[in-house]
């Protein structure tokens, strides 16, 4: 059963003794609350600044790598985006390769998925180069089931064929090549470069998507999951702002 994070600082500590931690950071719902302000993700930078001039750390994001790399971008800071399909720091770069027949569907659900949310307003379709994201926070909640249903619908035969996947994300679709790659994967990758070599990770995120990380990441890294307690990782913290308190610790 995963523990407190903060209550158990004296756990945490034991685990990391003697060993060099490093960091794998989510960002939306992790090191910024959702519906963040100019100041949120002005701290969050501050604090990456910060950590990151004691310990090797990578922010891993839902974002688009470009959009991750201008909003977050932090120098010596590794940025993973598109859920780890695309990967830049300074010493090292990566592209996940996802296929001929994924883009050429990517590109068609794109078309189809900009028709469908024509009809739902304040649905968003966001096209993020390998993988698209439809987004419905902002929409009636009445809708949201027809949305999701409509969108199912059309990557149907693109998931038959297994050449796409859906994922749920936070009040979003996330429609990704169905290859063998994700946030873990990611960072299991990461991990062999030599800015990360022999380091302890420390994993921490909010979303769906980090569940299936701390799972692929169980035996190897300190997994920590926001929002309460999750079977895939071994700590949890209750809510956002607990994340920048353990962080300011850690910085320290
Ligand atoms: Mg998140």
């Amino acid at each position: 059963m995963a523990r407190h994070l903060l209550k158990n600082l004296e756990e945490m500590r034991k685990l990391l003794a003697g060993r060099s931690p490093s960091f794998f950071l989510d960002y939306d719902g992790t090191l910024i609350p959702p519906g963040a302000g100019p100041e949120d993700s002005e701290r969050a930078t501050a604090l990456l600044a910060k950590l990151s001039k004691k310990y090797p750390v990578a922010v891993v994001s839902g974002r688009r790598l470009s959009n991750l790399v201008r909003d977050v971008g932090v120098k010596g800071v590794a940025s993973a985006g598109n859920h780890g399909f695309e990967i830049s720091h300074e010493d090292f770069s990566m592209v996940f390769d996802a296929g001929q027949e994924a883009r050429a569907w990517l590109g068609v659900l794109k078309e189809r998925f900009d028709a469908i949310a024509s009809k739902y307003p304040w649905s968003q379709v966001e096209d993020k180069g390998l993988a698209i994201t439809v987004h419905y926070g902002w929409m009636d909640k009445a809708k949201i089931p027809a949305l999701r249903s409509d969108i199912k619908d059309a990557a149907r035969e693109a998931v038959a064929r297994g050449v796409i996947r859906l994922r749920n994300s936070k009040m979003a679709l996330e429609v990704q090549p169905n290859a063998d790659w994700d946030k873990g994967r990611a960072v299991l990758w990461m991990l062999e470069r030599p800015f990360f070599k022999d380091t302890t990770p420390v994993y921490i995120g909010d979303d769906q998507t980090d569940r299936y990380a701390c799972k692929a990441l169980k035996g190897r890294s300190i997994t920590v999951y926001v929002g309460g307690v999750v079977e895939e990782a071994a700590f949890y913290l209750k809510k956002q702002a607990e994340v920048i308190s353990f962080l300011d610790l850690i910085a320290e």
